[in-house]
């Protein structure tokens, strides 16, 4: 059995956390490899040192002083090395640091350097080895991780021990250093479980696993126990944050588990993240609705054309006027004659107007109208399959609730349903939501 396990910001972020990371670790011999990001906040008020980094450099590049903020990163590290006694030279550390920086150093060099330290302490205090992740995690110049590259060094460098690699970077081939999108370490993570062939990959983090609906909006929502990667991309897209959103494809590829857990509440099963959860279904039928997400401030513009409907071509010409102007598309509901485009309202901030004026030109339109301030409101779950009367009994619940539903959209894979309403029904349209499918459909088991 071998698990990579991967500890974000807030499970390192002070000496006594960092104990509790030995204590998981060491309490599963199978946790051999551990990768992790910088240390995160304490507290509410407290700064993770990524973002303390990423500021250094902004004062470095308009020449104003940075050495009130480096300061506070050195007190961190210094704090946590003598609350464990660790015995690395951080001096030395540092200095090497503050000596690139003389010479003008590159960003991707300075705001890696969080993980870097993070690591080298975590290494020492787990008795593990360390592996820069420059010398293992390869980048090709396009960006795109090398993985043949990237296996043959883990593979040539890793031991019976276990190792400690940093999250968030690696190196292009001429060895300088290239970080990945903030949040980065969860892809690290997912492509050291790729290359290992892993039987888990445990994610630990704050919370005891995925949410069904956002605790923002509804008060101690319920954990999922098991979604599928499917299931979660959709989560994902519309809103939930948990992980990466690249980190899942390394792993999906090799049908390796994601096990988000907690690092403070270690007993907890967490959510399992699988490919397939056929097998976990047939003991234990899934509940008809995984979860309930979503987001606001969406626009919609509404095309209207007679006998566009058996117009061969009108949809493509369509979309590729929203193409031209670099506009993603979230979905496309269509009735006879009746397009709608509904595109995040962000997006098209500089642009409506151009469009609008050049889809009336090129496409000969009867009308077209916009609507602004809408909400899309996702409700996944591979339990809704072959259900008669589900989607009936969702939108009975937007009725009640005197809840006007402006578009639905569901794909024949009947994994999700997606209805947009005003933004300010949006929390209403959750909260009933979970209330009517969740909560009481709990109450009743
Ligand atoms: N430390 C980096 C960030 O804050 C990467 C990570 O934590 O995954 O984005």
């Amino acid at each position: 059995m071998i698990k990579v396990v991967k500890f974000g910001g807030s499970s390192v972020a002070s000496a006594e956390q960092f104990k509790k990371v030995k204590d998981i670790v060491l309490s599963d011999p199978s946790r051999k490899f551990v990768v992790t990001s910088a240390c995160g906040k304490t507290s509410k008020e407290d700064h993770k040192v990524t973002d303390l980094l990423y500021l250094c450099e902004a004062h470095i590049r308009y020449g104003v002083s940075h050495e009130e903020l480096f300061s506070t990163i050195e007190e961190k590290y210094y704090g946590i090395c003598k609350e464990l006694q660790l015995k690395i030279d951080l001096k030395k550390e540092f200095e090497h640091i503050r000596t690139q920086m003389k010479k003008g150093v590159d960003t991707d060099y300075l705001v890696s350097r969080g993980e870097y330290l993070t690591g080298l302490l975590l290494a020492e205090y787990l008795g593990y080895a360390f592996l820069d992740a420059r010398d293992v995690i390869c980048f090709r110049y396009d960006g795109q991780i090398d993985l043949e590259k990237t296996k043959a060094r883990l593979l040539e460098k890793q031991n019976d021990t276990g190792v400690v690699i940093p999250g968030f970077y690696g190196a292009l081939p001429n060895g300088a250093i290239k970080v990945m999108s903030r949040g980065g370490s969860d892809i690290t993570g997912s492509i050291i479980a790729n290359i290992v062939d892993a039987d888990v990959y445990e994610n630990w983090t704050d919370v005891s696993g995925i949410y069904v609906a956002d605790p923002k909006i509804i008060k101690n929502p319920l954990q999922i126990p098991t979604i599928t990667y499917n299931e979660l991309r959709e989560m994902s897209y519309l809103g939930a944050n948990v992980l990466h959103d690249d980190a899942v494809f390394p792993v999906k590829q090799k049908n390796i588990p994601i096990n988000i857990r907690n690092t403070n509440d270690p007993t907890k099963p967490g959510t399992m993240i699988l490919e397939d959860c056929k097998e976990l279904d047939e003991k234990i039928p899934p509940h008809m609705i995984t979860g309930i997400t979503g987001r606001q401030n969406f626009t919609i513009v509404t095309l209207v054309k007679s006998h566009s409907s058996t117009e061969v071509g009108f949809l493509r010409k369509v979309l590729s006027v929203f193409e031209r102007f670099q506009v993603s598309i979230e979905s496309v509901p269509s009735t006879v004659d009746t397009f709608s485009v509904i595109v995040n309202t962000a997006s098209v901030s500089e642009c409506i107007y151009e469009i609008v004026s050049t889809l009336k030109e090129e496409l000969d339109l009867d009308d077209i109208f916009l609507e602004e301030h809408v909400a899309l409101v996702a409700v996944v779950g591979r339990g809704m399959k072959a259900q008669p009367g589900m989607s009936g009994k969702l939108l009975s619940e937007f009725g009640l609730n005197r809840i006007n539903i402006k578009v639905i959209s569901q794909t024949a894979d009947e994994l999700s349903i997606v209805v947009g309403v005003k933004n300010e029904d949006y929390e209403k349209a959750i909260s009933c939501i979970y209330e009517k499918f969740i909560a009481e459909e709990r109450k009743v088991l």
